[in-house]
């Protein structure tokens, strides 16, 4: 499905506690922050999909669950954010202009904590 994408959010600054948010998927929902860009708006679209295959709740839980993980990991927000499956998906293939079309299901399976 296509996300709904609300631009000119104020939801990624009020989220932007330790790290400055540019984006947030709400699934079926994008908010961004300005008019955001390519780039961003791909990232934001990969996390629809994940949302989807993993019926949303799913989505929630994993993301929720590698984040504590990889906190308890690496002591640090940044690299348990950045640790994330979903995050590891988004973050390597948000420059790939061709990869929502060419994308696997559930390609975010591959990626460890
Ligand atoms: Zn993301």
């Amino acid at each position: 499905m296509k996300p709904i994408i609300i631009k000119n959010s104020r939801l990624p600054k009020m989220l932007s506690w330790f790290m400055e948010v540019g984006g947030i998927t709400l699934f079926p929902f994008i908010f961004i922050r300005g008019e955001g860009d390519e780039r961003l708006i791909r990232h934001e679209t990969i996390h629809i999909k994940q949302y989807a295959e993993t019926l949303i709740l799913g989505f929630l839980l994993i993301y929720v669950w590698d984040f504590l993980y990889g906190f308890a990991k690496y002591k640090n927000y940044d690299d348990a954010y950045r640790s994330i499956r979903f995050e590891r998906e988004a973050y390597g293939n948000e420059l790939d202009i061709r990869y929502l079309e060419s994308r696997r299901f559930c390609a975010w399976a591959k990626y460890k904590v």
